[in-house]
């Protein structure tokens, strides 16, 4: 059992992103309307997530790092029909079993706290009722020395970790996220459901003002997003944040449909700020394509090109009247 978890942790924990993003999509997944991320040395030494979300009764807690322990899928039908970001349940066991965690949690009714080396439980005592979970994952592979030589510098593992911050921000404005790295802020959202302040908060409120929004409609598809006027540009495509169905995906054909859409007005080899969420019936958007999911299959995929590039370009060209 913890063996296996060891050797599923390689496949679901690759770096102090991965874990950041495992902790913060359960915090999503448990309701909660205020994720603060805390970062030391870019998550390798820790990384804490603390939610106002439903929190767990002792029972949930433990069985929270059993293997296969998920309360998200009620059959197999639901596999198809995934509504919750995580439903493999073995996200938290594969990091308790590189880690060191202490887990904190009250449902309101009761509140415990748990702590786990290794993956075993080596403490658990009662702790206050401060409705969420605050979950902290230290030494991250101290079990591991082979995968602890892989990661790069705290930079670089930084990176990673604000690049996902700032996709989960996009991706929830209703959820306010603060992201800390030591003493500093590197990204603090509202949680008002404003997605413009979202963007100032990570593009600055000088670019953010700067952007159209668009929006639109066909048979199976619902767009809509925010991009910048031709005037501000990026020397990269990276600025171009696509989601589907509330997750964040990497698609050529979209990312092309919005440039296109420029037609001649933006600059060769310069490409826009932007975010587009895409919305469409579950069975038309098959996340199964890539095991990380980040690679997307769409049906009807000329349909929604066409609606892409048709609603952006009446935006960026009234924009420019
Ligand atoms: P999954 O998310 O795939 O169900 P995980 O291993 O990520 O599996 O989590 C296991 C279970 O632990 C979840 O199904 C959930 O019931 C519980 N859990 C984890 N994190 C939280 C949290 N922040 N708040 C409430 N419950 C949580
Ligand atoms: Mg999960």
């Amino acid at each position: 059992e913890f063996l296996s978890n060891k050797i599923a942790a390689g496949e679901v924990v690759e770096r102090p992103s991965s874990v950041v993003k495992e902790l913060v999509e359960n915090a999503i997944d448990a309701g909660s309307t205020s994720i603060e991320v805390i970062l030391e040395e870019a998550g390798l030494t820790s990384i804490q997530v603390i939610d106002n979300g439903s929190g767990m009764d002792e029972a949930d807690a433990l069985k929270s790092f059993q293997r296969h322990a998920t309360s998200k899928i009620e059959n197999e039908h639901d596999l198809f029909r995934i509504r919750t970001l995580g439903f493999r349940g073995e996200a938290l066991a594969s990091i308790a079993s590189v880690s060191k965690i202490t887990l904190v949690t009250s449902n309101g009714q009761v509140g415990i706290e748990v702590q786990l080396e290794g993956g075993h439980v080596i403490d658990k005592k009662p702790a206050p009722l401060r409705k969420g979970t605050d979950m902290k994952v230290s030494q991250l592979f101290y079990n591991t020395p082979a995968r602890l030589k892989y990661m790069k510098t705290i930079q670089t593992e930084l990176g990673h970790t604000i690049d996902l911050m700032n996709r989960l921000a996009l991706c929830y404005p209703d959820i306010a996220f603060k992201l800390r790295h030591h003493d500093h802020i590197l990204l603090q959202t509202n949680g008002r459901g404003d997605l413009r302040q979202v963007l100032a908060a990570i593009y600055g409120i000088a670019n953010a003002k700067k952007m159209v929004q668009f929006e639109g409609e066909s048979l199976d598809y619902k767009i809509s997003g925010f991009a910048t006027i031709p005037e501000i540009t990026r020397a990269s495509k990276n600025y171009m944040s696509i989601f589907v169905n509330g997750r964040w995906v990497r698609h050529f054909t979209v990312q092309k449909a919005m440039i296109d859409a420029y037609h001649t007005f933006l600059p060769i080899g310069r490409f826009p700020i932007s975010v587009i969420n895409i919305e469409g019936d579950p069975f038309l958007t098959d996340v199964n394509v890539h095991p990380s999911k980040q690679q997307i299959r769409l049906s009807k995929e000329a349909e929604l090109m066409d609606l892409i590039e048709k609603t952006l370009h009446k935006v960026i060209r009234q924009s420019m009247q």
